[in-house]
């Protein structure tokens, strides 16, 4: 009789290791899954923000996490967004849903359209098609719009004028008096240099202005364009705590990075 033919080769190959859970730096927080602005993007499930001691001492003194709010607040829906710049299709078909209770990443390159879908969420920009509402409720039929949504677009302010002053200013179209913008200042840890012009901050410490300007109205939900540009390790730990405190107190938070 014939010898019987070799094994297949495959068959000697020792099982494969079981793969081994890549170690990361405890100190940093669980990636988060996130939205894409893509053609394909349906809507995403996130994770949900468990409150994690990740933060120093020092930056959680100077921050004070506000109570689980008393009503309920509806998610951000975005359905089938489209919109186009004479022919520049700057979203194509995107829906996604942002759960209070959350944060949730918004995720791509520059160009992918994450400005213009904030933009048109705010009422800066309108749909070519579909919508992006608060519930079903669109930012421009807000009763009170300050008091319910909180954005930052772009940190940029006048120069001349001191932190202090840029939101005493906001502060009255936002049902907030001048002690709420001294607490929001000590928050942010702008207390030291409240009164010192704007064109003397650093970029890290208009970040941190935005943030309280946005947030001078007590509002439910935070909107943010890439607002850890220009923090430093710190900062960047310290916003996390404030996101993840915003968002454990049940309201919602929608924050775009291109990282
Ligand atoms: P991202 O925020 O993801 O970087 P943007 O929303 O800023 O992306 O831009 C998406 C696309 O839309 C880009 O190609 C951009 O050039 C274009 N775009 C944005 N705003 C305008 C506008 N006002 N006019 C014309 N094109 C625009």
């Amino acid at each position: 009789p014939r010898p019987s033919p070799p094994a297949p080769a495959l068959r000697q190959t020792p099982p494969a290791p079981a793969p081994q859970p890549i170690q990361r730096d405890p100190y940093l927080p669980p990636r988060p899954r996130v939205a894409q602005p893509s053609a394909h993007a349906a809507p995403q499930a996130v994770q949900p923000t468990a409150r994690r001691s990740t933060a120093s001492t020092a930056v959680r003194a100077t921050w004070r996490p506000r109570r689980t709010v008393d009503h309920d607040v509806s998610p951000i829906i975005v359905d089938r967004l489209i919109k186009s710049y004479n022919g520049t299709l700057a979203v194509h078909n995107l829906s996604f849903v942002v759960q209070p209770g959350r944060v949730t990443g918004f995720l791509g390159p520059n160009g992918a359209g994450k400005t213009t879908t904030m933009r048109i969420l705010v009422g800066l920009a309108t749909p070519t098609t579909g919508s992006a509402t608060f519930g079903d409720v669109a930012y421009a039929d807000l009763a009170r719009p300050q008091q319910t949504v909180g954005c930052v677009l772009d940190a940029s302010f006048h120069p001349a004028r001191s932190g202090r002053n840029h939101l005493r200013v906001l502060a009255s179209t936002a049902g907030a008096n001048d002690r709420r913008v001294d607490e929001l200042l000590g928050e942010v840890g702008l207390g030291d240099v409240a009164r010192q012009s704007v064109g003397e901050y650093s970029t890290g410490m208009r970040q941190r202005l935005a943030l309280a300007a946005a947030m001078l109205g007590n509002p439910d939900y935070l909107i943010l364009d890439e607002p850890a540009n220009g923090l430093d390790p710190e900062g960047i730990r310290w916003l996390r705590t404030v996101l993840r405190d915003f968002a454990a107190s049940g309201r919602a938070v929608l924050i775009s990075s291109h990282l």
